[in-house]
């Protein structure tokens, strides 16, 4: 009894402790002299098994039948009490005592409150693995150490699609294909060599038609010792990553594609380009020799004009003086001879005019016209203009109303910006009907003069106004209505304004009359 390292206790038929060895003194925490003698129920029972306690005991005293007791230790939650009043899981044997004559009951009591914890920890971790198992996102699979299947979770049987059972049944190479089993087996075992932790990613299908991508991972799981007692599979779905992963690769493809094809296109782009600009090259040197020609040939045609209005002015010149002293000869032409003077006489002064106006335009555009610049008064100088077409005008029938400004002198060729005034003039008497109207007015803003001539006239059309100024050109009204010109005036016009540095405009409604505006700086 002293040796034993279990608690004995033994009771007598009162149940009273009538033995107590050193281990019950360690387990209980209790002196032997303190025990003995003491009702064993009351001291050592937790109080909610007492009376079970008591009245098996009361059986075996009374009849000696020890199935009572034994009944009551083989419970799985038997327990004790310590002197300090906590409770311990303990294990329980009784044997039947019989000493002069009395009955006692002897139990052999071992501790195993270490044990229900270390069991109870193990349930509960168990049930944690269970849980977990059953709450995580991946197929599990436990094997023992032969590679025999020993759990499956929820998530490997929906992945593999098949039962628990059969998921057992087949373990981990079942749910593959043949060849991709010994595949993972090969990849397995190089892993395991190494040390790693096996993984690979799989192919798996499970069912004719479907096919999953999964991401397969072995451990193997070690006991205390290190030994394998068994391996813990995972089997994650990957599908989705996978087909993310095709289509990022698709799309990337197509974006290299592109890419390529936007290269090509600009290298072809390129090539294009400068194809075009070396046809550009090519181009613009044609022109500038085609340029350089008509310019050549210009002022061959101006020198040509020149010469040919300069050789026809002296003759012409003789014509009309000869004409009008032949009208004025005494004795005086006869009518019919006088009218033939008056006819020659018209025609040689147009012609005179003509020559003139080429001439003079000959010598702008060669610059070959030196102008006599002077101060001139803008107001005596229209007001001079217009006193020169007075009498045509009232010939005509047409009023002629004129305002001036005060305002500084310009600074101009007074002959040859009288010839200016006297065009427009001209032009207007000729292009209004009679009992019209021209109103002239010289106005300044201080720097510059702006001289207007409007009339009351046939106006201009528009998609003539840009065209009245080049050479020889005649609006359409002005052809149909037959009223005489050349075409030459606003060329001359256009030309000694521009040798002045001022310019021209023209505003017009056709059938309503036009506005010929003169800009030119006032002198400093
Ligand atoms: P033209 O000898 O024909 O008058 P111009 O060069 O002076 O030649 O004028 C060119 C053309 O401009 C004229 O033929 C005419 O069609 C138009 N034109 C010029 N002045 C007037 C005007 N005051 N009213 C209407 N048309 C005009």
């Amino acid at each position: 009894m002293a040796g034993t390292p279990d608690a004995i206790v033994v009771v007598d038929d009162a149940g009273r402790i009538a033995e107590f060895n050193p281990a019950a003194e360690h387990v209980f925490g209790l002196n032997r002299a303190e025990a003995l003698g003491q009702d064993m129920i009351g001291l050592l029972v937790p109080a909610r098994r007492r009376r079970a306690y008591r009245a098996a005991l009361a059986r075996f005293s009374g009849t000696g039948d020890q199935e009572a007791l034994r009944r009551l230790h083989r419970r799985s939650a038997t327990s004790a009490l310590r002197a300090d009043g906590t409770e311990f899981s303990v294990e329980s044997t009784v044997l039947p005592l019989a000493a002069g004559g009395a009955r006692f009951c002897c139990e052999v009591i071992r501790d195993t409150s270490d044990l229900t914890q270390a069991t109870s920890a193990l349930a509960e971790s168990e049930q944690r693995f269970r849980l977990l198992s059953t709450l995580a996102p991946v197929g599990i699979l436990q094997t023992d150490a032969d590679g025999k299947a020993v759990f499956v979770n929820d998530r490997w049987c929906a992945l593999t699609g098949l039962t628990a059972d059969e998921a057992l049944r087949q373990g981990w190479a079942g749910v593959l294909d043949p060849e991709c089993a010994d595949f993972v087996e090969a990849v397995w075992m190089d892993a395991q060599h190494a040390g790693e932790e096996f993984q690979a990613e799989i192919e798996l299908r499970s069912r004719p038609g479907s096919v999953k991508w999964i991401e397969g991972t072995a451990v193997p799981l070690q006991d205390a010792s290190g030994r394998i007692v068994g391996y813990l599979g995972i089997m994650a779905d990957i599908s989705a990553r996978k087909a993310a992963d095709a289509e990022r690769e698709t799309m990337l493809a197509a974006e290299r594609d592109a890419r390529r094809i936007a290269a090509e296109n600009a290298e072809r782009l390129l090539t294009a380009e400068l194809k075009a600009r070396k046809a550009t090259e090519a181009a613009r040197r044609k022109l500038d020799e085609q340029n350089k020609r008509l310019r050549e040939l210009d002022e061959l045609k101006t020198q040509f004009m020149t010469t040919l209005s300069h050789e026809l002015r002296s003759p012409l010149t003789s014509i009309v003086s000869f004409t009008e002293l032949l009208k004025d000869a005494k004795p005086p032409p006869g009518p019919q001879a006088a009218e033939f003077l008056d006819i020659i006489e018209r025609n040689s002064d147009r012609l005179l005019r003509l020559v003139s106006d080429l001439l003079l335009l000959g010598h702008l555009e060669t610059g070959s016209l030196p102008l006599d610049l002077a101060k001139v008064s803008a107001a005596d100088l229209t007001e001079e203009a217009i006193r020169a077409r007075s009498a045509p005008a009232y010939r005509r029938g047409i009023t002629i109303e004129f305002a001036a400004d005060d305002g500084p002198p310009l600074r101009i060729d007074r002959l040859r910006m009288l010839q200016v005034l006297d065009n427009l003039i001209s032009n207007a008497i000729k292009f209004t009907e009679p009992g019209g109207t021209i109103t002239v007015t010289a106005r300044c803003d201080g720097d510059e003069w702006r001289i207007d001539v409007a009339d009351s006239g046939i106006g201009i059309p528009a998609e003539d106004q840009d065209k009245i100024f080049d050479r020889f050109f005649r609006a359409a009204n002005a052809r149909i209505e037959a009223v005489p010109g050349t075409g030459l005036g606003l060329s001359v016009v256009q030309a000694i304004v521009d040798v002045h540095g001022g310019r021209l405009a023209v505003q017009s409604i056709p059938g309503k009359g036009s506005t010929f505006s003169l800009y030119l700086r006032a002198a400093r």
